[in-house]
């Protein structure tokens, strides 16, 4: 038994105020990765501080600029089912509907799904040593069993991947994380939020201490015309990626004006190849070209045994959605894959 303290906070100033008054209090939204946390032993709260209430958090607003902001605390269900997200961002809605299980995903808030944890096995048991759970530890994955594990942005210390769906097209979509904490508001372009493991595998992503996500905006921009989402995982549904990729395009008859590439279940944070990017930009969409930029993408993939197989299965998979990306028909529900 468990005993920890609750409190709800009235207001942004309020709920960073209250987190900060104690090094064991934590944020609480809809908890659909804490409590697993919790549960395990991972992690051990004395207080939490509730911001499910927060109306502040709770809203998906336009933008002056064109853009859309959605709220920290709008569950992702109802971001995924918004009439504006599902015109104008149809990736980022097919990513969070192929993401958890529609129990989970009308509980999970947008904020907390930029904060869930890795779901590598070894973190999640506190009877064997992990470098991101106890530092300096040692990580047990790099040579043990990890088929779910990193090919891209690695380190000596952590080989674990990012699981979020949503955020691989935030991603792509260059969405912006507002934050709110004890030194003010900010605002941090999402390939910034994240971190690569490096010597530091402890932390996830570059919020300062006690910093609460209260918004993520998206751009005007929502490449509603050509746009895909893939996920290959060994379930249908309620499983993490093995690879994903969310392919973006604008294109200018055959020849492509702009192209956007992010990879889920492959490094430790989304990941986006500026280079292959600029790659595509000015040439024709063409498998051929598809090919040689999923090589720059994979330029230094690694694999570590169990999970070497996800080289060959990424070159695949960026292929095959940038094709489907081209026939946005097959994005409609119900409709079958590119070949
Ligand atoms: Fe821990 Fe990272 Fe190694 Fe997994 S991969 S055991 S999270 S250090």
């Amino acid at each position: 038994m468990n005993n920890f303290g609750y409190k709800q906070a009235s207001n942004i100033d309020d709920a960073v105020t209250l987190v900060a008054a104690s090094e064991k209090t934590s944020f609480i939204a809809g908890g659909t990765n804490l409590i697993d946390l919790w549960k395990y032993n991972i992690t051990n709260p004395a207080e939490l501080i509730d911001i499910n209430h927060l109306n502040e958090l709770s809203n998906i607003e336009q933008l002056e600029n064109g853009g859309l902001r959605l709220g920290a605390g709008v569950k992702n269900a109802d971001t995924a089912y918004h009439p504006i997200v599902e015109q104008k961002y149809p990736l980022l809605s097919k990513a969070i509907l192929a993401g958890a299980s529609a129990q989970i995903r009308n509980m999970a808030t947008n904020g907390g799904n930029l904060l869930q944890r890795t779901r590598c096995y070894y973190f999640y048991d506190p009877e064997v040593p992990c470098n991101k759970r106890n530092p300096g530890s040692g990580c047990p994955a790099k040579d043990g069993y990890n088929r779910m594990h990193a090919i891209l942005g690695t380190s000596e210390q952590c080989i674990a991947v990012f699981p979020s769906d949503m955020c691989v097209a935030l991603a792509a979509l260059d969405a912006v994380v507002n934050v709110s904490g004890p030194e003010g508001a900010r605002s941090i372009p999402f390939k910034e939020f994240h971190r690569l493991p490096g010597d530091r595998p402890d932390l996830d992503n570059n919020l300062k201490k006690n910093e609460l996500i209260t918004s993520i905006d998206l751009p005007e921009k929502g490449f509603e015309g050509n746009y895909s989402y893939l996920k290959l995982r060994d379930r249908h549904s309620y499983a993490f990626a093995l690879v994903s990729v969310a392919t973006t395009f604008t294109l200018d008859g055959s020849i492509i004006s702009d192209a956007r590439i992010a990879l889920g279940g492959v490094a430790h944070q989304p990941w986006r190849s500026f280079e292959a990017e600029q790659f595509l930009e000015g040439k024709t969409a063409s498998e051929e070209n598809f090919a040689l930029a999923a090589d720059l993408i994979l330029k230094g993939a690694k694999g570590f045994g169990d999970n070497d197989f996800k080289i060959k299965l990424a070159k695949k998979a960026i292929i095959r959605n940038c094709l489907m990306a081209l026939r946005p028909e097959t994005q409609l529900p119900g409709a079958q894959p590119a070949a």
